[in-house]
């Protein structure tokens, strides 16, 4: 029993060193800054999303014919699953398979994700908004006739990602597009308040409904 206890003490002793370690390594490195271009060449990121699933790269490779390397996609998937505690993500459009599965891995891990994104955009075929909020994650669309424009995520408040890319296959794989990716509090802040702003408007309780001939 008592070496139970103090085995279970030493796991969160390790737990808590291992945080630590983490968090001073952020302070150490320096703020990332990032520029990502678009279109990426089709690469296999499946190692990437089973590593971050916490599946381990011991497992047999993707069997796919795609070649392995880094690439834009790849970094932005990274940068995406750093996250720890909470993610914001605003878009106009979201259907790249990639990255909804690293999104709902993030959820399920534990990260605080939260979604805003065009009413007019997340029901067509192939977005990813269904699967997203399937897994109990939260989304919240406009209301307007004006689309719901933006495209930019920040991750654990420290990470801006920012650009021209809606997270959709055809934008990665054809389109010319840009995506900044800064830790830099000046740029954050203001778009986590813009966040909270356009979250607060879209909560459904501000909801507004037509009224319909039949009424
Ligand atoms: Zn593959």
């Amino acid at each position: 029993m008592w070496a139970a206890a103090a085995r279970r003490a030493g796991l969160a002793l390790a737990a808590a060193a291992a945080a630590l370690a983490l968090a001073a390594w952020r302070r150490r490195r320096p703020p990332v800054r990032e520029v990502l271009f678009f279109p990426s060449p089709p690469s296999c990121t499946e190692a990437l999303l089973a590593e971050a699933a916490g599946l381990g790269t011991t497992g047999r490779p993707c069997p796919c014919p795609l070649p392995q390397g880094d690439s834009s996609l790849s970094r932005l998937l990274r940068h995406l699953l750093s996250a720890r505690r909470s993610l914001e993500i605003c878009l106009f459009a979201f259907s790249s398979p990639q990255l909804g599965r690293a999104v709902r891995l993030l959820h399920r891990r534990g990260v605080r994700v939260r979604v805003v994104t065009d009413a007019q955009y997340m029901g067509l075929p192939g977005s990813q908004i269904g699967l997203l909020r399937h897994a109990g994650i939260q989304v919240r669309h406009d209301q307007e006739n004006g689309y719901m424009h933006h495209k930019f995520a920040v991750v654990d408040r420290r990470m801006l990602i920012t650009g021209s890319l809606n997270w959709t296959t055809q934008a990665i794989q054809n389109n010319r597009e840009n995506v900044l990716v800064v830790e830099d509090t000046q740029y954050v802040k203001p778009f986590l308040d813009e966040f909270e702003r356009i979250w607060e408007e879209y909560n459904p309780i501000n909801y507004r409904f037509p009224k319909t001939t039949n009424d």
